[in-house]
Order: structure tokens, then C-alpha cells, then sequence
């Protein structure tokens, strides 16, 4: 693992409790995560909040539970920078600029997260990252249903 600067022990974030319709977000004081193998550490500036956030909290929708997947804090879409970098990840390198999509293991509202590498995207010059951060599940979702096998006819869409 290759470090760029010292990093603190605690960063913050939005932690859920009593999930279900009365459920509740509060921030708190969590352990910054270490990259493993094929990950990279990201000190997010900006998070998205997508309503699929909203409905692991409720737990409203017939899905796994995020608990289920060790995670205690939502979100699944982010920009930030790369502060660390896993061994085994080839082509980051600290000081990358970074954005975050979705994935069941990574929670976004947190000041530094860990994500794979290969799921990361890089974010261009030109584009800030409060513009960037939101897109990256929303807006990778219908980039690639409109540009990927699935291409839809205009003349279908209505
Ligand atoms: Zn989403």
C-alpha cells in the first residue's frame, strides 16, 4: 500500500440506526478503511443521495440488508481523490482523481471509503466533482443503456 500522507484513525460518517420507517441517520466517528488488494482509498469532497439509499434504510423493497454486507452507512455514488492505493492495483496512483459508482460493499457517506479499482471511474479535467459525484449511478446507468447493446431507437422513446 502506497501512502501519500499521514491519515487519520477516525473520519465521519452518516451511520444508520433503527432501520425500517423510523429510521436513523447520525454521524459519527468510524474507522478510515485500509485498501486490500485491488482497492483504492478515496477521500471523497462529494456524495450523492440516490432513493435507493433511501429505500435500504427503510428496508422497504424485498432486497438483501446493507447490515447484511457488513455496511452500516449508505450511499453508492461519490467523487474524491485517491489517498491510498491497494497492492495488486494497476494505472491509480494517489492524487487521481476519483469517482465512485455503485457497489454492495461501499458506502459513501463517509469522509474515506475503499472501493475496487476496477469499478472506480476516473473523473476528466474540466469536470467538478459536485458535478460528477451525483451522475456517477444515475448517470452511469443510462450512458450505458444508451450507448451499450441495449441502444435504444429514438423513435421508441417517448
Ligand atoms: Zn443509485
Amino acid at each position: 500500500m502506497y501512502l501519500h500522507a499521514p491519515l487519520p484513525e477516525l473520519c465521519k460518517a452518516g451511520v444508520v440506526s433503527n432501520h425500517g420507517a423510523d429510521f436513523k441517520l447520525t454521524v459519527d466517528d468510524v474507522p478510515v478503511p485500509k485498501p486490500g488488494p485491488g482497492q483504492l482509498l478515496i477521500k471523497l469532497n462529494v456524495t450523492g443521495l440516490c432513493y435507493s439509499d433511501i429505500h435500504y434504510m427503510l428496508e422497504d423493497l424485498p432486497l438483501p440488508r446493507m447490515g447484511d454486507h457488513g455496511v452500516r452507512s449508505p450511499g453508492h455514488e461519490g467523487a474524491g481523490i485517491v489517498v491510498a492505493v491497494g497492492s495488486d492495483v494497476v494505472g491509480w496512483k494517489v492524487g487521481d482523481r476519483a469517482g465512485v459508482a455503485p457497489t454492495w460493499d461501499t458506502c459513501t457517506y463517509q469522509e474515506y471509503i475503499v472501493s475496487p479499482a476496477r469499478y472506480t471511474s476516473r473523473i476528466p479535467d474540466g469536470v467538478d466533482d459536485f458535478s460528477a459525484g451525483p451522475i456517477m449511478c444515475s448517470g452511469s446507468t443510462m450512458s450505458r443503456a444508451a450507448s451499450g447493446p441495449f441502444q435504444f431507437n429514438r423513435d421508441t422513446i417517448r
